[in-house]
């Protein structure tokens, strides 16, 4: 396994947009890093750069101690994997697992045995005889997988491999993938729109908007300290609520005149966010805000209450459990003070 460090890589395909701009990535070896952001970010560009299928603009990919940018893909000791799964249809999933092997010259036995090795880490070896046809769609990607994990490669890349399953398929997935690199402690690298497979499955992860990075972190500091207001609701679901705001005496006032108590918070604050599991709904004396209820959602597990405050916007409101409530009853929103966010008028966090 090896480190992988993106220095200052940019992408441009026609004219002078930058599909990836100066973005600069260390891996360490063995971890885990997703790569996520909304569609056209760049994510899979980036990834494609990482891999060789997409020239690199400016800048230097170095894997282990090489750098790659002018090395084919299949010189760069990769492996990648893809949502299409790309399996060979008329090859049985031990040829299909055995091919880029045999194409690299590699010994029979050997080849056996790492095929036979990464079919039993996948509980893929009754499955072994099967044509790809035969099999479902989780079954075809994790022989996707074992085509990668008998390469042993310095890294492993993925790009949206749980994105053509269903729901309860890609859950179950989640899982294998995140049990695959415990068991090899491969450095992997992801790229998903999803951000529930990015804080589920990083060490580490990147967020990307419009090609450049908006933060770095360890899925829980995303969660815990987004850097702006991109990342805040790019970050947790249901998203965060965010309503502008204006210092006022011993807090900060609404635009419906309402104020709340927030001692110390920066001057420069225009906007507070409050995640919907730090809303609890309060008597109108402990309020911080007060609306009506517009919409509840049971989930069984949770109850989603959405709010609407006039001339201040809709919150929503994570209730644990199954709580029964009535619609356009009104609603005290208390804020819990320990986690407050606030941003400037540039959408930069602020402390708060
Ligand atoms: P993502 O994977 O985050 O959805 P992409 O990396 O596919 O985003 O695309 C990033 C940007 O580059 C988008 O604006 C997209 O339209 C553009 N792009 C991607 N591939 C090409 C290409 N082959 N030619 C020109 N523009 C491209």
């Amino acid at each position: 396994m090896a480190r992988l460090h993106i220095d200052q890589v940019s992408k441009i395909y026609t004219g002078t947009q930058r599909a990836v701009d100066t973005v600069s990535i260390d891996v360490d070896d063995g971890e885990f890093l997703v790569l996520v952001g909304p569609s056209g970010c760049g994510k899979s560009t980036l990834l494609r750069m990482i891999a060789g299928l997409e020239a690199i603009t400016e800048g230097a990919i170095t894997i282990g101690e090489r750098v790659v940018n002018d090395l084919d893909p299949a010189e760069r000791d990769i492996a990648m994997v893809f949502q299409n799964y790309a399996l060979y249809p008329h090859m049985k999933v031990y040829d299909n697992m055995a091919y880029g092997l045999r194409n690299r010259g590699i010994a029979r036995d050997e080849i056996d045995r790492r095929v036979r090795e990464a079919a039993t880490t996948l509980e893929l070896g009754p499955l072994l005889e099967r044509k790809p046809r035969e099999l479902s769609g989780g079954q075809r990607q994790r022989v996707a997988m074992g085509r990668a994990i008998v390469r042993n490669p310095a890294a492993f890349l993925f790009d949206e491999p749980l994105s053509n399953l269903d729901a309860a398929l890609r859950v179950e997935m989640r899982l294998e993938i995140a049990k695959l690199h415990r068991r090899l402690d491969a450095t992997m690298v992801y790229v998903t729109h999803d951000q529930v497979e990015a804080m589920t499955l990083a060490d580490k992860i990147v967020v990307l908007q419009a090609g450049r990075i908006e933060q770095v972190g360890a899925p829980i500091d995303l969660y815990m300290r987004p850097a702006n207001l991109f990342v805040a609701q790019f970050i947790g679901s249901p998203k965060m609520n965010v309503a502008d705001c204006q210092p006022a005496e011993g807090g900060l006032a609404f635009a419906n005149g309402q104020a709340m108590s927030l001692p110390g918070a920066d001057a420069a604050a225009r906007k507070i966010g409050i995640r919907p599991e730090h809303i609890t709904l309060a008597p109108p004396e402990e309020s911080d805000v007060t609306g009506v209820i517009d919409v509840i959602e049971q989930l069984g597990s949770d109850t989603f209450v959405y709010v609407e405050v006039d001339k201040v916007g809709l919150f929503t409101v994570r209730l644990v459990g199954h709580v029964e409530m009535t619609e356009g009853e009104p609603a005290g929103l208390r804020f819990d003070r320990d986690h407050i966010h606030l941003f400037g008028a540039d959408d930069r966090a602020l402390a708060p």
